[in-house]
């Protein structure tokens, strides 16, 4: 059997050889005598470093299968990925009839089968392998497509995760809380679910620094707001407000109950030995709390606890007061 001849493109110009085009896998198992008239018709294009091949948004006619060099594709500036030879660029834009969807420039000097549309629709209709190779590239580019848009979703997470955590403690910040506020009081606004915040602020906490440095003052920080997170059930949120202060949000239940629980979460920390670097520490907490009521903004609702929270404080400390304690 005669191997087949190079295929002549149009336009004289140079043959392209069949051996190197059947290594390419848009061409696997391609029956290549059958398609020699539309790939006679196909033009072998050379481009330059920095040339742009594709520009986002643009009209494109072209399918370009990459020969040899090296393309970038970039979306909004940002490139996205290099291709290397065997690749193609430019079909989606004909498949959809849409727009090119991303920027594709010359990476370094490149060498490039450029297929028009006519010739492409001609190759997918009478070659089925041709057809099914397209098909298998597009599935790998989703598949491709969809691995990116996991990684940067965690990736996004888990900046976001990042932004709502307070570092010294692992608590959620205040940043965190203002929007849960936000979130909990509008669906409140209804009907009263019982949703009472509870502000704790650490009683004489600026001896502790004076007396045994600011490390130990953190670690102190650190086992109330451990104690904090193991003490609430799991629906319960708790937050470093800031400082030696923590914010309890707590979600069906009624003012009686929030205190009873502010109670024990007081007398727990009283009674509880926090152990740091410097010995066995013992702190106590004044709290102050609120319950939501319907129409109540969360700047009202923060206020209001605080307000408990300071008579507390005034009270003479390691104490429980609820707002109605105070406006009665
Ligand atoms: P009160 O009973 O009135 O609340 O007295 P206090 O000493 O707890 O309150 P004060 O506001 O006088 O002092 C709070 C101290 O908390 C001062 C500040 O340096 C300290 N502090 C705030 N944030 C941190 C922190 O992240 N680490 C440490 N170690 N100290 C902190
Ligand atoms: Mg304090
Ligand atoms: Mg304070």
């Amino acid at each position: 059997m005669t191997p087949p001849s190079n295929i002549r493109l149009a336009k004289g110009e140079p043959a392209i050889c069949v051996d190197t085009l059947r290594t390419f896998s848009l061409f696997r198992n391609v029956d290549l005598e059958r398609v020699r008239h539309l790939l006679e018709r196909c033009a072998v294009v050379d481009v330059d470093a920095h040339h742009v091949l594709l520009e986002e948004g643009a009209e494109n006619s072209t399918l370009y299968l990459l020969l040899t060099g090296e393309l970038e594709v970039s979306i909004g500036g940002t490139p996205i990925v290099a291709l290397q030879p065997g690749v193609c660029v430019g079909e989606l834009s004909i498949l959809s009839q849409l727009t090119a969807s991303a920027c594709v420039t010359a990476l370094r000097a490149a060498t490039l089968l450029a297929i028009s549309d006519d010739n492409l629709w001609a190759l997918i209709r009478d070659s089925h392998d041709f057809a099914c190779n397209l098909l298998g590239m597009l599935s790998g580019r989703m598949r491709d497509a969809n691995e990116r848009l996991r990684a940067s979703l965690s990736a996004q997470e888990r900046a976001a995760l990042a932004a709502s955590l307070d570092p010294l403690t692992g608590l959620y910040n205040r940043r965190w809380l203002d929007t849960r506020l936000e979130r909990d009081c509008a669906a409140n606004a209804g009907q009263d679910t019982g949703l009472v915040l509870l502000m704790a602020d650490l009683d004489a906490f600026k001896p502790i620094n004076d007396n045994h440095g600011h490390l130990v003052g953190d670690e102190v920080l650190r086992a109330v707001a451990a104690f904090l997170q193991r003490a609430l059930r799991a629906g319960d949120c708790v937050a470093r407000f800031g400082g030696e202060e923590f914010a309890v949000l707590v979600h069906d239940i009624d003012e009686n109950d929030a205190r009873e629980l502010a109670e024990r979460l007081r007398a727990e920390i009283a009674a509880m030995p926090l152990r740091t670097t410097q010995g066995e520490m013992q702190v106590t907490v004044s709290i102050g709390l609120c319950a939501h009521l319907p129409g109540m903004t969360p700047a009202a609702l923060v206020h209001a606890a605080d307000v408990a929270l300071y008579a507390a404080k005034r009270a003479g400390r390691n104490r429980v007061v609820t707002a109605d304690d105070v406006q009665t």
